[in-house]
């Protein structure tokens, strides 16, 4: 361990002494973050509590809260300080499912494997019913569709529906790569040329007004089921190996749904395969769902390490804590959590005394859309246009949420000197495949809470790293576990993102960021 660490710092040392380096890196702090995240890492102590101890963490849920209580805990013991809970409205209940149990009856005996969709209801005991399988028509007119609706009325009364025909999933003959080609990633990140990642979608389509909108329809086939007398409603996983994903009720109202399950693709295929026969199916459910009326109001954490000549002016790290509820949450996003956790631990356990406060936040209704850090950044800063008095005073906001894979590189939402700064501070980090920092100027809310920095003209960074199994198994399913974790990764994480923090608390001038006047307006939604 000693002689890796020794060779890693020689090539550091190289590299930081470059002609091209204007900011002053702490090269001796740089090793002893090193040192800490690979000798004292406490990422998997932390991924047990938060995973197998209070998984999953579903937002308004009594498990999150409890994942939060000992997040205050913990970093208390640590030696952080102001650790505490702040609170905004969810404006929903809480939801959880308690049990569950979904079976063939005849002409087959067998247990199926399903998770329930989140904020519906349960059944009051076991229910058998024969199952009947409904498609609505594809693009409907409004006559279209209360037509079907009125043919359809007496067909799902007393009857479990399935929605849809089964999806097809053709094996995968080639998987895609777990990590990223490492020049692949030095071109992203080349700052004479970077290769922005194309996310493809062309211009958006104008909506025919004939049609009525899918969220519509959805909405309308919720509600003819519950006044036709349905008794109960299975949706297709769509995925293979079982997998499945399972999300909410839109309206987070159980009253407007039947008992809802998703059921993997493997045993949705087979009974629509035995319906399309003329043989009846039947089934039972049993399920336990509870609504949690205290969990209209959710929590962020936060905890810090308070700063010194610069103490009003704050450096940011997070991630959301909240996850889906079908597993445990391991890699959406206990790990990303347990990585901000850990990357200011090491700084704390290594005695630094920060200029700039250090502060770490850990959301909560990331999957509903942002509203934990959206409500944050409203409460603390507000927007560029209608700015708090913390606005001024806010160095940055680093933020991690795509599984397990190790830190490859960055965005931050400012001016071109901004990247330049983080990528000077990193650099040192090339070792571990970390190769750069690309600004943006997007201010559009995007997939995870760094955007809702963006988003006020806030400088939020948006870590991207390698993706293992994220998107093809573990991203919101039913398989996203502890064992999925790779804590060597999330070592290499937490190292760099703790140096690229440290830098930005203790320089001279807080990071760079647009001027009012290049600031670009806000997107229409
Ligand atoms: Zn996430």
């Amino acid at each position: 361990m000693k002689k890796h660490l020794g060779l890693t710092f020689a090539a550091l040392v190289m590299l930081v002494s470059a002609p091209m380096a204007q900011e002053k890196i702490d090269k001796d702090v740089q090793w002893k973050i090193r040192r800490e995240a690979m000798e004292n890492s406490q990422i998997m102590h932390t991924m047990h509590f938060l995973t197998d101890v209070y998984g999953p963490r579903l937002t308004g849920s009594p498990n999150l809260k409890a994942a939060q209580d000992w997040v205050v805990k913990e970093t208390t013991r640590w030696g952080l300080k102001n650790a505490h809970l702040e609170p905004w409205s969810f404006g929903h209940p809480g939801w959880v499912n308690e049990k569950l149990s979904v079976h063939a009856i005849s002409p087959f005996k067998d247990a199926l494997v399903v998770e329930a969709l989140a904020w519906t209801p349960g059944t009051n005991g076991p229910v058998t019913a024969q199952v009947v399988q409904l498609t609505t028509p594809p693009s409907p007119t409004k006559d279209v569709l209360t037509k079907f609706f009125a043919d359809n009325s007496a067909k799902v009364k007393g009857k479990i529906v399935m929605v849809g025909p089964p999806g097809v999933v053709p094996v995968a003959i080639v998987t895609p790569a777990k990590r990223r080609d490492d020049n692949e990633v030095r071109a992203q990140y080349d700052a004479a040329n970077p290769q922005q990642p194309n996310f493809g979608g062309g211009p958006p389509q104008a909506p025919n007004p004939n049609v009525v909108p899918a969220g519509q329809v959805a909405e309308q086939l919720d509600q003819f089921l519950v006044s036709s007398g349905a008794v109960g409603r299975i949706n297709d996983a769509g995925r293979e190996h079982g997998q499945i994903r399972a999300f909410n009720n839109r309206t987070f109202d159980v009253a407007k749904t039947v008992p809802t399950v998703v059921m993997r693709n493997e045993d949705y295929g087979r009974i629509s395969r035995i319906l399309a026969d003329g043989t009846p199916v039947e089934v039972e459910f049993n399920i336990v769902n509870r609504t949690v009326p205290e969990g209209a109001t959710v929590y962020n954490v936060v905890a810090e390490i308070p700063g010194s000549d610069k103490a009003q002016e704050v450096v940011m790290l997070g991630g959301h804590l909240d996850s889906w509820h079908s597993a445990t949450g391991a890699t959406d996003n206990a790990i990303g959590s347990a990585t901000m956790m850990e990357a200011i631990r090491i700084l704390q356990s290594i005695g630094v005394k920060p200029r700039r406060t250090i502060r770490l936040a850990l959301w909560s209704g990331e999957e509903q859309g942002l509203l934990g850090s959206q409500a944050y950044v409203k409460e603390h800063f507000g927007m560029v246009e209608n700015p708090k008095p913390e606005h001024a005073n806010f160095a940055g906001y680093f933020n991690i949420d795509s599984g397990t894979g190790r830190a490859r590189g960055a965005s931050v939402f400012g001016p071109p000197e901004a990247a330049a700064v983080l990528r000077e501070a990193t650099k040192p980090f090339a070792d571990n495949g970390f190769f750069g920092v690309n600004p943006t100027q997007s201010r559009r809310r995007g997939g995870t809470d760094s955007t809702s920095f963006n988003e006020a003209g806030l400088p939020g960074i948006g870590i991207q790293q390698d993706p293992i199994e994220y998107n093809s198994h573990t991203w919101h399913t039913n398989l996203d576990t502890y064992e999925r974790i790779i804590e060597q990764d999330a070592q290499q994480s937490a190292m760099v993102i703790a140096a690229a923090v440290y830098h930005l608390a203790m320089r001279d001038q807080m990071l760079p960021r647009l001027p009012r006047e290049k600031m670009p307006p806000l997107p229409t939604p």
